[in-house]
Formats: C-alpha cells, structure tokens, sequence
C-alpha cells in the first residue's frame, strides 16, 4: 500500500484557510475554485448591511436563557410591553429569533397577522402605535407547522431578519431567542457584530437545574463579549390569590438568582412571581398592563425595566462590539 504522506489534509481545510481549495482534499469539492479565489475569507457582507439598518436602533437588547420554559418570551413581551408603556414617545421593536419556537405572536395578541413587504423592507407587525413585532410565525402557513431547518437556513433567515425589516427609529429592539447557545445566538452575534449589542438579560428559575445552565449563559456571553445588563428570577414565588399565602414552587436551594448572580459577578435585576393571572393574559395575549395594572408582578416587572432604562440610557452599559 502507498505511503500517505504525513502533512495531507485529509479533510476540508475550512472555508477561511489559506489553504481552502488549494489542498489535495479539496480537489473535486463543488466549491474549490470559489474557495481558491479567496472569496470565502472576505468578511460576510450581512455584516455591513445589518449595520445600515440598525443605524437608528439605539439600544438593542438580547433576551437569553439556559433553559426552556423558564419563562423568557414572556419576559420578552413584558419587557417590551413595559416599555411601550412607560413612554408614548418610545419606541420598541421585537424580534422573535426563536425560529423553532416563535411564541411572540401569542403572547403579543397579534396570531395570523401578515407582514407586507414594501420597497423599505418587511414591515413589522404593530402590537400598539409605539410597540411592533417581526417574528418567523408570521412567515408560516399554519401557528401549528414545524420548522425544520439546519444551521445555513437558519443563518440565512436570521441575516434577513437582521438585515430587511423597515423598524423605523427604535429606541429599543428586544431579541428573544431560543434557550441555550445555539446556531441563533451564534448568528445573531455575528451579525450584530458591527452594530453593537447594548447587552443580553438572563431569565431563569430559581432551582439549581435552571441556574446550571444560566452559568454557561454568562459564560457564552463573556466569550462573544456581550455586555450583561443582569438576570431576572422568574416564578420566584407563588401567592395564593384566595388565602395569600406564599410558597417556593420551585425551591432556590443555593440561593437561587440572586447569589448566583453574586457569584458571577452581574446584577440581579429582581423577580417576577409565579401568577396564574400573568399566564392567562400571555396565553390570550392580552395586554398585561391594562387587564392586572395593580398586581404585585406589574409592580416588580416596572421597577426591573425602569433599572434596565436606567442602565441603558444613562450609558451605564458600554455598547458591545461583539468578537
Ligand atoms: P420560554 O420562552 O422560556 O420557553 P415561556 O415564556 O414560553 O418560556 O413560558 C412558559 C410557560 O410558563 C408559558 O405558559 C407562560 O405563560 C408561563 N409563565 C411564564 N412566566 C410565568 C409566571 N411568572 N407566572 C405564571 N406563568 C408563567
């Protein structure tokens, strides 16, 4: 049998080599002459485009969290809705990036919308005058058709997403995102590289198995250089609505957000309570400031968003030009 020399690739160098489509196992590739032009180390074009949109988007805001069901699109749609809310001259957008699971459209109230297309770009959804919404699900035929896309699709609709839709001036854009690190937050990151993130929430729930994950969150977010605003707690507690009581559904055993936070040195932005009200209203997407204005979660969702309006714009934050 021939010697294999030693130094043969036996595999693809990577597109962004000095080696890419120069190399014997490039040879028959359907992609070695536009790798051999050099053209795949050229920096991703979307990069640039991304940037020109979002000129006039002043703060842009990740919604991160470890695990599912923890409760982050519905703190990405009180978040914003809180916002809204606060000021009729500000305005926020939504991006809802979870593309296997897009869930703003739910809980926002505005299921079965369309989008239209102008010579601008998409034209989002508007929940209230000052509060609008982009989101996969607006692209589907039926709220019940799976998406089943690898990373490259994925990629491509999120540079779109990025990239084509008519926000306007925004002075806020919420991303919810899928829970975890995945090929959306990679893309996103990417993308946004040149725009500057101003920084990423991280939700959790007070139990250990939730706060494990959130570890790596932070961890990730260290790693793209993604400033952290802070986490929230969600379902922290639970109040009986008839006797007012309260319990730990959910038992913070190592003390849960708040020392962890502590420990890896972000700021707990506070915590929302577990309330059958609050999950009727996103279930039905009603608008929780208007139908619970009094409830003890309105009270503690204000006081999170009015230090994250604080933090962003007393320029508390530095904006994030991600690696
Ligand atoms: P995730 O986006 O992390 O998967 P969701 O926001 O979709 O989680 O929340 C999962 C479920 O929990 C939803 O039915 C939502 O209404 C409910 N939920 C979230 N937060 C609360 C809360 N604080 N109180 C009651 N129900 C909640």
């Amino acid at each position: 049998m021939a010697d294999v020399p030693t130094n043969a690739p036996e595999h693809c160098p990577g597109t962004e080599s000095n080696d890419a489509g120069k190399v014997s196992a490039c040879a028959g590739c359907p992609n070695q002459n536009i790798c051999a032009s050099g053209a795949t180390k050229q920096p991703d074009p979307g990069i640039e485009l991304v940037k020109k949109r979002l000129a006039d988007v002043k703060n842009k805001i990740l919604i991160l969290s470890g695990k599912g069901g923890v409760g982050k699109s519905t703190m990405t749609c009180l978040i914003a809705r809180a916002l809204a809310a606060d000021s009729a001259d500000r305005n926020v957008g939504v991006l809802d990036i979870d593309i296997c699971g897009p869930s703003q459209p739910r809980v926002l109230g505005v299921v079965g919308e369309q989008i239209h297309q102008s010579g601008s770009g998409w034209s989002p959804v508007y929940v209230e005058d000052n509060l609008s919404l982009m989101s996969i699900a607006f692209l589907l035929n039926s709220p019940s058709d799976a998406v089943i896309w690898r990373g490259p699709k994925k990629n491509g609709m999120i540079r779109q997403f990025l990239s084509e839709v008519d926000w306007g001036n925004l002075d806020y854009l919420i991303l919810d995102t899928p829970p975890g690190t995945s090929d959306e937050h990679l893309s996103a990151t990417t993308y946004l590289k040149n725009s500057g993130i101003t920084g990423a929430i991280i939700v959790t729930t007070p139990q250990e198995v939730a706060l494990l994950d959130v570890r790596k969150e932070i961890d990730f977010c260290k790693k793209v250089k993604i400033p952290i605003l802070g986490t929230i707690e969600n379902m922290s507690i639970f109040v009986c609505p008839k006797c007012k009581n309260s319990a730990e559904i959910f038992p913070a055993l190592t003390g849960g957000a708040r020392n962890m936070s502590e420990e890896m040195n972000v700021e707990f932005l506070g915590s929302i309570p577990l309330d059958p009200l609050l999950a009727r209203c996103c279930d039905e997407g009603k608008n929780v400031f208007t139908e619970m204005p009094e409830s003890p979660t309105i009270v503690a969702l204000k006081k999170i968003v009015t230090r994250i309006i604080d933090k962003c714009e007393n320029s508390e934050m530095k904006t994030a030009e991600a690696e």
